[in-house]
């Protein structure tokens, strides 16, 4: 298990050492991972931050900077 930093909010949070953990009962209650989304890019973002990227279209890196304005609409 290591650790690495969300690239939403910045926090650090665990991730499984490999994609057979990442569903399995084992996850914690707090983690992360590893997103490709639809305009090529990789970002790593914790469960908090992938639950608020927008779920009616395919989120793109400007959604994943948008995680990090402090302020909510
Ligand atoms: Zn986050």
């Amino acid at each position: 298990m290591t650790s690495r930093r969300c690239d939403g909010c910045d926090t650090k949070v665990k991730i499984a050492g490999g994609i057979g953990d990442l569903w399995s009962r084992s996850w914690g209650p707090t983690g992360g991972m590893l997103l490709e989304l639809a305009d090529g890019s990789d970002h790593f973002l914790c469960l908090d931050c992938v639950d608020r990227l927008p779920d009616d279209r395919e989120p793109t890196a400007a959604d994943v900077d948008a995680l990090r304005v402090p302020d909510e609409e």
